[in-house]
């Protein structure tokens, strides 16, 4: 012990003999030593110029998945046939029995904004009313809803990350009215055995208030039992047939 404890007392004195001939930290830096506002600049690379939308609309480097004018970004989840659902007055209406939509694109991360709309007309109360979703990749399903002044189970109505987390709070607006949301999402990583690296993360605002805050995303979001995740690459947006004619307008996206 003690022979330690002298070695350790020479490398301390030599270590200071050392600072003693270059000065001490606490000692003012010589004048070219100084820092100056320009050592903590960089200008390489420069920043990507992108011309916002005015509004709404999609900025320049989006990729516009439904302009109200055709359904061509998108095809049957079933089958990639044609998608059935109606397409008039510039948005895309769930025909019930037709099944999801889903984007022919596949993306990883990305930065979505989306409009939708619940039926005007009241018919059904909680999970039955205004139903449909937005499953990111494919798996991971923000919940669209009409709940307004409508109960359902807090992490199943709008905005919620199905059955893992409630939105923060509730922002919705009157059945009948255009909701937004923006979504920025983090896909997840994994290892080379599939396990998982990093999950999936989600931020959303509902008609401009934050609802989800960097979410860590469980796994693909279930109906019944635990969310498990299992590896993937890119995949599509794919959109809910519930069996309510909820509308779509207005979708674009960024690859981030
Ligand atoms: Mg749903």
């Amino acid at each position: 012990m003690q022979k330690i404890s002298l070695n350790a007392l020479a490398l301390l004195l030599c270590a200071c003999g050392t600072a003693a001939a270059q000065g001490y930290p606490s000692d003012p830096p010589k004048e070219e030593f100084k820092m100056r506002p320009e050592m903590t600049e960089f200008w390489e690379p420069q920043v990507r110029v992108v011309t916002p939308g005015n509004g709404t609309a999609a900025p320049s480097d989006a990729i516009v998945l439904l302009d109200g004018k055709d359904l061509s970004k998108w095809e049957s989840a079933k089958d990639g046939s044609a998608p059935k659902w109606e397409l008039k007055d510039g948005a895309m209406t769930v025909v019930r029995g037709t099944g999801d939509v889903r984007t022919k694109d596949k993306f990883g991360d990305f930065q979505l904004h989306i409009e939708w709309r619940a039926p005007e007309k009241v018919e059904s109360q909680g999970q039955g009313r205004g139903n449909s979703g937005i499953f990111l990749q494919d798996r991971y399903e923000l919940q669209v809803l009409d709940s307004y002044q409508s109960r359902t189970y807090s992490n199943g109505q709008a905005g919620s990350i199905y059955k893992q987390t409630p939105p923060l709070v509730n922002a919705m607006r009157k059945p009948g009215e255009w909701q937004v949301y923006d979504i920025i999402y983090t896909a997840p990583r994994f290892k080379e055995d599939g396990s998982v690296f990093s999950p999936a993360r989600v931020t959303v605002l509902h008609n401009g208030v934050l609802i989800q805050n960097n979410f860590e995303i469980k796994g693909p979001t279930e109906y019944i039992g635990l969310p498990n995740y299992k590896a993937h690459s890119e995949a599509p947006i794919r959109l809910q047939d519930h069996g309510n004619p909820v509308s779509y307008r207005n979708i674009w996206i960024r690859k981030l």
